[in-house]
């Protein structure tokens, strides 16, 4: 498997990805659903799935979009959606895009991007990779015409 930038592969250890890229729109609420059984089981501690990095914590109070569903795990707090997007010319840690106008002009660029919707609870941090979307050059996209 191809690993892009190492920005890219750093965040998806932290967020449990196994792919990476694929030819559309990857989801992950099966791997979700899975986590929070094997929590409710008990064979997963707290603490094994409530370990968001801080810096995401703080993405999600500050610009996080909600999610209008509550927290699999405390029940307490609603979820917090926050979009990461890696490629060339962004930071290595991502760039954290909290408006769709923002995602737009992103997916505008000539360059193939990778964006990493994580939805995260500010209260227990349990978070989670929902989906992960080819944002900018769609390949294989015929070339306009004049
Ligand atoms: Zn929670």
């Amino acid at each position: 498997m191809t690993v892009g930038p190492t920005g890219v592969a750093s965040w998806a250890m932290a967020f449990g990805v196994g792919t990476l890229r694929g030819n559309g729109v990857v989801d992950h609420r099966l791997a979700r659903r899975h986590l929070i059984n094997e929590f409710r089981r008990g064979r997963l501690r707290q603490d094994q799935v409530c370990d968001a990095h801080p810096e995401l914590i703080r993405a999600a109070r500050n610009v996080g979009s909600p999610a209008s569903i509550a927290c699999p795990i405390c029940e307490v707090d609603q979820l917090r959606l926050v979009t990461y997007v890696f490629g060339p010319r962004l930071p290595a840690h991502g760039r954290c895009v909290s408006t769709a106008e923002e995602l737009e002009k992103l997916n505008a660029r000539p360059d193939e991007l990778t964006a990493y919707v994580v939805e995260a609870c500010t209260e227990c941090r349990w978070h989670h990779l929902l989906r992960v979307i080819p944002v900018g050059r769609v390949r294989g996209q015929a070339r306009r015409t004049s």
